[in-house]
């Protein structure tokens, strides 16, 4: 019988010599009794120091600083948290990581707001089950852009690549020495739910991370590892997506404006679940506003 390894057993799995990985699950409430069931995967980068790279949702903490744990580490050795951006689902856990571990937090400069006020995000951008996703603020102490470093040991260091389009300030991160790229939300991933500001922003971003040379496993927030290949597939299936559903955006359109009736039309053509409804308005909303910045 294989004895299976301890971060198998919680959850935890090891990516690379330097990067691993936990799975947090949890539910947004879709009425009357309904959920959607959702997950996302959070990172962690350990070398002389350790490197939290997302907060999962609220609650998420013990399984996150049990990935840390799972490799013989401390909670106290985190010496940063990086947020890909401002989601509930990235930022929940955040709060209580950086009290359990004193750790930094460093987030893009256009993720500052919806971070530093949650409140104000869940006005801006209220999705169902808000306040059960997310424990409160945080605010960042370092503030990343394009082409920063990010020390996680020694002269090693992982590279800020500014990805928007899912968001103003997503960014993904790269470990050039592995090879392995973290994009966060930036890709869109074939059978889920779209959800993006920006689909102009967003495959331009997915160009960017197409043109990254030695790039051998791409590691998307919703998705399982992809390596060789299969990043390549899954670029271009982000890209995909996108085409889609502006297809699907244009047909609808065509019937009237209105959004709420757009974004109902644009569920059925592309066969998504009605639970989608209150996520995928705000992607159609994008790819309407995307379209009035044409040319007639
Ligand atoms: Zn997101």
């Amino acid at each position: 019988m294989t004895v299976p390894k301890l971060w198998e057993v919680r959850g935890t799995k090891n990516i690379s010599d330097s990067v691993y990985s936990a799975r947090i699950p949890f539910r947004i409430p879709a009425g009357e009794g309904r959920f959607m069931e959702r997950f996302v995967n959070t990172f962690m980068t350990v070398d002389r120091g350790v490197c939290l790279i997302d907060a999962g949702v609220a609650g998420s903490t013990g399984s996150i600083l049990g990935m840390v744990r799972d490799t013989g580490r401390e909670p106290g050795e985190v010496s940063a948290l990086v947020l890909t951006h401002s989601h509930p689902d990235h930022i929940g856990g955040a709060r209580a990581i950086q009290k359990a571990t004193d750790c930094i937090v460093a987030a893009h400069q256009a993720e500052r707001a919806w971070i530093e006020d949650t409140a104000l995000q869940a006005r801006e951008r209220p999705i169902p089950g808000f306040s059960t996703l997310v424990e409160g603020p945080v605010q960042i102490d370092r503030l990343l852009a394009d082409g920063d470093r990010i020390q996680i040991g020694g002269d090693r260091s992982l590279g800020v690549i500014h990805t928007p389009g899912h968001s103003p300030g997503s960014i993904s991160l790269f470990l050039e020495d592995e090879g392995v790229l973290i994009s966060g939300d930036a890709l869109p991933v074939k059978g889920a739910i779209p959800v993006y500001d920006d689909p102009v922003a967003s495959v331009r971003s997915i160009e960017r991370l197409e043109g990254l040379a030695g790039v051998k496993i791409l590691l998307s927030s919703w998705d399982s590892p992809k390596k060789g290949e299969e990043i390549k597939m899954a670029l271009a299936n982000g890209k995909e997506v996108i085409r889609a559903l502006q297809a699907a955006v244009a047909k609808a359109v065509r019937k009237g404006p209105d959004l709420s009736d757009v974004t109902r039309r644009v569920v059925e053509t592309l066969e998504l679940p009605e639970t989608a409804l209150p996520v995928i308005s705000r992607t159609v909303a994008g790819h309407l506003r995307a379209m009035d910045r044409r040319p007639p």
